[in-house]
């Protein structure tokens, strides 16, 4: 019995070291891994770029608290701005802490604007927005609020894609509507353009604020810097984490200057938040996904993948039933329950996510090459057959 609280249900697997899409377990097996860490691994592992960053930074300062001015926070921030809606960075840990963030930020801004009354959001069934109190009661799902006391107060769940719903819970304690462009954990369920630009003008309508999670659609996943550019929209607030530390815990709640000009000193903090190892880092993953061609390359990839399962789907209808996804954020319904496809998959060799309705994720490291690509299709062709010599006896 191990002396760790059992609160995961663990394959009974270790890896002792990584490289790129590949990772190897204590025996020496090498595994291809689309999992990325559940889309963290943004580089794939052991990129030679954030060791360096790493180990440079270590040998100077880890951490001085935000007491002090931290530079690379100051050069993470601005760069993170210039390269999207934003005017202000809050760093976090964590995905959670970076929504959590950001709901403070959207109660203090209608506070701030006289409105105290303006605290409820707008969110989404399906939806995960991490596992602290106030996001699982944003999440709003049935398991993960289980036996944790009365929910957090303030979250009105809509269906997932229904603006008629979304417009209709907007009432006079409306702070904001709180989404994500595609919902990962959900089973990589993807708003469609339409319904984004239609949350964006319901929020414009009603004075009040559009949060965007993009802790998991974020730094390059779906083919752009932020999912959002493909709606042609911008947030007001959003939420990253996951892929922003490339597999250092980091996360960020970024807003306009309007959206965060209630948040003022001694309204929010956090000890290790943007401290400065993780902000080395942080810098080392934007360099590499803002140089030239790499979201590009995602996007290629992306498509190269969903073609690849679009085959495979056609080859074996009954054990995958619809393909979805978004740049490298992508997976499909599995036939089977998804354990025993996601189990069959590791048999393979293959590590993937399991999501809600009974989805397969498929989240390969952002520089996954188009060889490992034809690999994983292998493994998922060769899956497939096992499974279904397995059902015919
Ligand atoms: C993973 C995730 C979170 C929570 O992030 P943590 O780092 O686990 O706290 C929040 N929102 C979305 C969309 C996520 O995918």
């Amino acid at each position: 019995m191990s002396a760790v609280l059992p609160t995961y249900a663990r394959f009974d697997l270790a890896f002792e070291r990584g490289e790129g899409a590949r990772l190897y377990a204590e025996d020496g097996t090498a595994y291809l891994d689309f999992t990325s860490g559940v889309a963290v691994n943004a580089l794939g592992h052991a990129a030679p770029a954030l060791v360096a960053a790493l180990c440079e930074q270590a040998d100077r300062v880890w951490h001085t608290s935000n007491l002090y001015r931290i530079p690379g926070q100051e050069r993470l921030a601005a760069r993170l701005c210039e390269a999207s809606f934003a005017d202000r960075v809050f760093f976090t840990n964590s995905g959670a802490e970076a929504v959590e963030c950001a709901i403070k930020m959207a109660r203090r801004f209608h506070w701030g604007h006289g409105a105290p009354e303006r605290y409820r959001l707008v969110t989404f069934e399906g939806a995960f927005h991490g596992r602290t109190l106030a996001t699982i009661a944003a999440g709003g799902q049935a398991k993960l609020l289980e036996g944790f006391g009365p929910p957090v107060d303030g979250f009105d769940q809509v269906p997932f894609g229904d603006l008629a719903a979304a417009r209709a819970a907007i009432g006079p304690q409306t702070a904001g509507i709180l989404v994500e462009p595609v919902q990962g954990e959900g089973g990589v369920r993807v708003a469609s353009a339409d319904f984004l630009r239609g949350l964006r003008a319901l929020a414009d309508e009603h004075a009040i604020l559009l949060i965007l999670d993009e802790v998991q659609t974020g730094m390059g996943r779906t083919g752009r810097l932020f999912a959002y550019e493909a709606a042609g929209i911008a947030p007001d607030i959003m939420a990253i984490g996951k892929g922003i530390g490339g597999g250092f815990p980091l996360g960020a709640c970024l807003s306009t200057a309007q959206a965060g000009e209630a948040m003022t000193p001694g309204s929010h903090g956090s000890t290790y938040g943007g401290n400065p190892l993780a902000m080395a880092v942080g810098n080392a993953v934007l360099d590499a996904v803002l140089a030239p061609g790499f979201l590009e390359r995602v996007r290629e990839r992306g498509a190269c993948l969903m073609q690849a399962l679009e085959r495979l789907a056609a080859a074996f209808p009954d054990l995958l039933r619809e393909v979805r996804g978004k740049g490298l954020l992508c997976g499909f319904r599995s036939g089977p329950d998804v354990a025993r496809m996601v189990r069959a998959l590791l048999d393979q060799r293959l590590l993937t996510v399991p999501a809600g309705e009974n989805v397969v994720r498929l989240l390969p490291p952002l520089t996954v090459t188009e060889a490992e690509i034809g690999e994983a299709m292998d493994a998922i062709a060769r899956a497939a057959t096992a499974l279904k010599r397995e059902s015919a006896t």
